[in-house]
Parts: C-alpha cells; structure tokens; sequence
C-alpha cells in the first residue's frame, strides 16, 4: 500500500482508491465523519444542514465499499475511553492530570507540536474518533472473518485536509488505523466523475455488524458537542443528574462552566478558531485551572472544516452546526450516551473487554508518532 498521503493529489488518490475497491480479495470498510453528513449536499443542490447522512450511505454503497460505518461509533468509544480516564485520575487526586484537551482536532494537535510543545503532555492521549472507527473495523472484521488485516482498507470521508495525516499513524502491528482520506469535497467528486449524483442515491443503512452510534458521538462534529458529550457520558457513568446539558450548545467562540457532578465539580471550556484558543492558553499559563479543554480549529468546528464545500459563509456554517444538533437529537432516540448503544456494549465484550484494558489502548491510544 502507499505510504505517502495524497495531500493534494485527488488524482492519485481516486486511482488507489479505484484500485483497492476492484480487488476482489479486499474488504474495503468506508466511514463518515458527522460534519459530513450536513454538508456534502451542498455539493448536489441541497441546503446547508440538511442531514443526508441515509443517502449518503447509498452514495457510498454504489460507490462500491462493501461496509459503510460511522465515524460517531468512534467518538462513542472514544468519549467512553476519555471518561473513565477523567474519573481515574479524579479519584487518585492527580491535579497534575489537568487540564486535559481532546485529541480529536488534528488541526489543534498540529500547532500545539509546533508552537506549544510544553502543552502537547495533556492532549488526550486516546486516538480520534476516525482513527478508533477504522482500527476496531479492521480488528473486529479481521476476527470475524479471520480475514487477513492487510485485505481489510479503511477508508475515512472527513470534513477535514489535515485528517489525512492520521494515515501516517500506525498500530503496534504495524497496520494503520486509515488507510485513506477523502474530503467532503472529494468525495463529492469522486461521485460526480462516477455520474453519481447524491439526489438519485437510495437511502442507506450502516453496516449491520457494525452499526450505530449515539447522540454523543454525532454532536462531536460541532463546537461545544465533545463537552456535552463528556459531561453526558460521566454523568451517566457517576448516576447523577447533570444540570443544563444543553450549556456547550451555543455557537459563542469561547465557553466556559463550572459543572457540578455528584461529589466533583469540573471546570470545562470549549473553544474554536486559534485566536481564542490562545487566549485560554495565556490564561493557563497564568494560573486558570481548568479539567477539561475542548479545542477545534476551525469555525464553528468540524462543520467549518477546510475540507467541506465551499465558500464557508457564516450563514452556512450556522446551517451546518444547527443541522448537526439537530441530526444528534434525532439519534439521540438511538441512544443517549455511550454506554447505552448495543454496538458499544457488543465492541467491548467481543474486542476490547473493558475502559482502559491492554486491548483498548494496543487498539485506540495513540502510539508515538512525530507529526512534524
Ligand atoms: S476542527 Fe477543523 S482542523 Fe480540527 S479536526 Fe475538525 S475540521 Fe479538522
């Protein structure tokens, strides 16, 4: 398989693509993104924010992928695995822990190797939700079909050119988590040059073996969506109630709350765009103490990716971040948080036992890898 990452070469990419889905012996596992789903419409005459996540399903089943999962299950995984590590380090009174920023933003944890490398020590260090979706399906689908993993391609669609540097990050058995990246917009023309077009695509349905995720894991996608999700999933997990959930939900560039959790109060604040980000870094460095810090690059977050239509107006962006919420909600009938989604439960008692197992972070922690 190549090892270089296709950054800018669409051409070079849908030729491996092309390549790895008419192989015969290949199982080629595709996933999309939650910011996705509102977005690559507008490359078809839709709106912006109108949840298409069904037909895109369809899309990339007539593409040819033989199994079509969502990156949601592995912000569902991921937030379980964040919660647990959150609480331990509560109960053993690490303040040394904190603050703890997510992981998932690979835009953040680019610049922060760059610019703030004494800070990189308390990025999450449990993978981001693509790079989770795409190794449980190998290991999943690997003992499953006792297929060899190298015949398993994981092929992620994100809203998001930098992703495709997680490519480059491999597991202890040397396979990669992604194989490949699409962008919205590529997949959009990957589409097109196929005379496919997202309006005529059937509605879809993720794989059975794999399917599903919660309202937690969809809300990711959009600023404030991983707060929420954390509070939700420790709430949850404590038996408490959790005051205001709907707090992180504003579109404001920096929000911050004291969250009172049964016997612990977490200091949480979620921030987009790089500006504000190093204000809460300059307040840091002076003392502010915060639990957890949720960054994203981008406006608006995932929504307001590089790698989704253009031109990315606010009022699109606004379309977007609502339509995700919304698309959350509608799941949240599915399941709530984590814990409750049977694929979750079903992933943990074939594959990974239990938070924090030798399994969990051989298969979804980050190994060392320079991105520089
Ligand atoms: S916020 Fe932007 S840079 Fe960060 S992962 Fe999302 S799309 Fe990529």
């Amino acid at each position: 398989m190549p090892d270089d990452i296709y950054l800018n070469n669409p051409e070079r990419l849908f030729e491996a693509l092309e390549k790895e889905l008419s192989n015969p012996d290949n199982m080629v596992v595709v996933q999309i993104a939650p910011a996705v789903r509102v977005a690559l419409g507008e490359e078809f005459g839709y709106f912006p924010g109108e949840d298409l996540t069904g037909r895109t399903v369809g899309l990339l089943q007539q593409l040819g992928f033989d199994h079509v999962i969502d990156t949601p299950l592995g912000a569902d995984v991921n937030i379980y695995e964040e919660a647990y590590e959150i609480l331990h380090a509560l109960e053993r009174e690490d303040d040394d822990y904190f603050p703890v920023f997510n992981s998932c933003c690979i835009g953040w944890r680019l610049y922060c190797s760059r610019t703030h490398e004494d800070v990189c020590k308390h990025i999450s260090p449990i993978a981001s939700p693509h790079m989770i979706s795409g190794s449980i399906a190998k290991h999943y689908l690997e003992n499953k079909f006792h297929k060899p993993k190298e015949e398993i391609i994981s092929v992620s669609i994100m809203p998001c050119t930098l992703k495709k540097y997680e490519t480059m990050e491999r597991l202890p058995d040397g396979a990669k988590y992604v194989d490949y990246v699409l962008t919205t917009q590529e997949l959009a023309d990957f589409a097109k040059r196929k005379g496919l077009d997202l309006k005529a695509a059937p509605e879809g349905n993720f794989s059975e073996l794999l399917p599903g995720s919660s309202k937690d894991g969809v809300v990711f996608g959009v600023t404030g969506g991983l707060a929420e999700a954390l509070l939700t999933t420790l709430a949850h997990i404590l038996d408490v109630e959790k005051e205001d959930e709907h707090y992180f939900r504003s579109n404001d560039s920096i929000k911050k709350r004291k969250v009172r959790l049964g016997k612990y109060t977490l200091d949480v604040v979620s921030v987009h765009g790089f500006a504000n980000l190093e204000k809460v870094l300059k307040e840091i460095e002076l003392g502010e103490k915060y639990h957890f810090v949720e960054v994203m690059n981008c406006p608006y977050g995932c929504v307001g990716g590089p790698g989704q239509p253009l031109p990315p107006t606010e009022e699109k962006l606004r379309a977007r971040a609502a339509g995700l919420r919304r698309a959350a909600d509608t799941k949240g009938a599915f399941a709530t948080v984590p814990q409750e989604n049977p694929t979750v439960q079903k992933i943990y008692q074939e594959l990974l036992d239990f938070p924090g197992s030798e399994t969990a972070r051989r298969l979804l922690y980050f190994q060392k890898v320079k991105l520089k």
